[in-house]
């Protein structure tokens, strides 16, 4: 059942610090007079600014040697080619709500916040897209979408602090996967900066574009290790006209798969989303029903067909009871069941898994990660749920016994299952790199090498995001 983390082919150059402190007493005044005085910080300034490490628990030991917080595209590029030209290691940060440990940047590193470039710069009603920055909160690129009376369908619990380059540089995926894709499938155009400086433009708002390789859809999901993304055209959808929620209770896994056969003949789905009895209950669900159930499914769909399917699955014994919503409120409060009412809390002291699987073996997957789990630690909590529609399962896991070295274990067992069952080992929370020396079960040998040579192509001094994603050779 245990499985070792594969080797990491390629050899780790180990920084030289001294040296590395030296290039960065030369390089500051240089980012201080391109950023400006806000826009370079470092030493004691750095302290009480706010996080400056994601949300994955794996926070550096110490501060990075400087933020850099650059205020437009040519600050980007100025700052990248300084950095470049000192050798100086670069980590894209956007909202601070990744939970791979992709934004995190060490002590001989230097942080690039795009906090400072923010904002909608146009929304075009006839080709429904919007053009943002990347600083933009993925909440407000949302609000402004609606009050033009589109639909950003982009959604994730994290909406009201990620950022739109954290969404793209994670290809993040989130609760309306199901009826519009993922971020990369809502992604028209795209504006980059690359290690050198290079300011890579095609912001492109059209559909159909057959013009060469697609920079696009390799910086979409690269977790900052190519470039820094600055600026998206994002395609924007109609808004629907009526929206039905309900949550049901469900007594097995069968029954969830035939309630999801059923509703995507009948419906057009926007979310169906499973928790499993513990999570469930955890995240504040277990009064909604007389007992709580085995499975809970919150479906979302447009129109008003949702009661009629929910009467037909009733009565071929797929739900055993559900509640609809009357009410936005109504809708808001089992939302805030399926994203548990304080994810901070929930997230903070449970090792995470965040994983695909093809729907027929996640019942199996289920059952053997959660008895391998109890296995190890007989004293653990284990909550299941996720975003079925895609295939998508999430695993929470408090292993009290096992303590730090709970996640290794998780995870030796864990990807080793999902591998077996021809899944992935990241659904859409990324490698980071918390998932960095398991790549190879998700992706072939020939797949991260030429995984390596974009990035070589892109990033010849491997200065983007280093020891990210891919376990590459680091040399200062
Ligand atoms: C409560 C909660 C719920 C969540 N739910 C979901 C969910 O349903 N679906 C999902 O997919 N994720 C989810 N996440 C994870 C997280 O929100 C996403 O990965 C999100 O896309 C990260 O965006 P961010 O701006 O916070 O990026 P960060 O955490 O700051 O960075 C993430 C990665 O992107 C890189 N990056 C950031 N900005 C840029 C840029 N401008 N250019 C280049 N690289 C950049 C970083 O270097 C890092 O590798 C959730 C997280 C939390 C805390």
């Amino acid at each position: 059942m245990d499985e070792t983390p594969p080797e990491s082919r390629p050899v780790v150059v180990k920084p030289d610090r001294n040296r590395n402190a030296a290039l960065a007493d030369q390089a500051l005044p240089e980012l201080q007079a391109a950023l400006g005085p806000n826009g370079c910080l470092s030493g004691e300034a750095l302290t009480g600014i706010g996080p400056l490490s994601d949300s994955s628990g794996h926070a550096p030991d110490g501060l990075p040697l400087a933020l850099l917080r650059p205020a437009s595209v040519e600050d980007v590029a100025q700052a990248l080619k300084i950095c470049h030209c000192y050798k100086l290691p670069v980590v894209p940060q956007g909202g601070l709500t990744g939970l791979s440990g992709g934004a995190n940047a060490g002590r001989r590193e230097v942080a690039l916040s795009m906090a400072r470039f923010a904002g909608i710069e146009s929304i075009d009603p006839v080709s429904a897209t919007m053009t943002v920055r990347a600083g933009t909160v993925l909440e407000t690129a949302q609000r402004a979408a609606e009050e033009a009376g589109f639909v950003l369908p982009i959604d994730l619990g994290a909406r009201g602090t990620c950022q739109i380059g954290g969404v793209i540089s994670t290809n993040a995926g989130g609760c309306r996967v199901v009826r519009y894709g993922t971020t990369r499938d809502n992604l028209l155009g795209l504006e980059a900066v690359t290690a050198q400086g290079q300011i890579l433009s095609h912001l492109s708002r059209v559909t159909k574009d057959n013009t060469g390789y697609d920079l696009r859809h390799l910086f979409c999901g690269a977790e900052g290790t190519l470039g820094v993304v600055t600026r998206a055209v994002l395609r924007l959808w109609p808004r629907p006209a009526q929206r039905e929620t309900a949550l049901c209770a469900i007594d097995g896994f069968d029954q969830v798969v035939a309630l999801l056969k059923r509703a995507r003949k009948c419906l057009v789905l926007q979310a169906f989303e499973v928790m499993w009895r513990d999570h469930f209950v955890m995240s504040g669900g277990g009064s909604l029903f007389a007992d709580p159930p085995p499975l809970a499914v919150l479906i979302e769909a447009e129109g008003d067909g949702l009661s009629a399917i929910l009467e037909d699955a009733f009565a071929s014994g797929e739900v055993t009871d559900a509640l609809i919503a009357q009410s936005e409120a109504d809708a808001q409060a089992f939302w805030a069941v399926r994203e548990s009412r304080n994810p901070s809390q929930s997230l903070h002291d449970v090792l995470n898994l965040d994983v695909s699987l093809p729907i027929s073996t996640m019942a199996g997957f289920v059952d053997d990660c959660g008895a391998a789990i109890r296995g190890l630690d007989p004293a653990a909590d284990v909550y299941f749920f996720g975003h079925l529609g895609d295939g998508n399962l999430h695993v929470m896991a408090r292993m009290p016994t096992l303590g730090a070295e709970g996640k290794a274990a998780l995870q030796s067992f864990a990807y080793p299952l999902v591998r077996d069952r021809e899944g992935s080992i990241s659904a859409e929370h990324g490698i980071g790199t918390i998932k960095r020396d398991w790549l190879g079960l998700s992706r072939s040998e020939f797949e991260i090498a030429a995984m390596r040579g974009l990035k070589a192509a892109f990033d010849p001094q491997g200065l983007m995001n280093p020891g990210k994603l891919l376990p590459e050779a680091f040399s200062l």
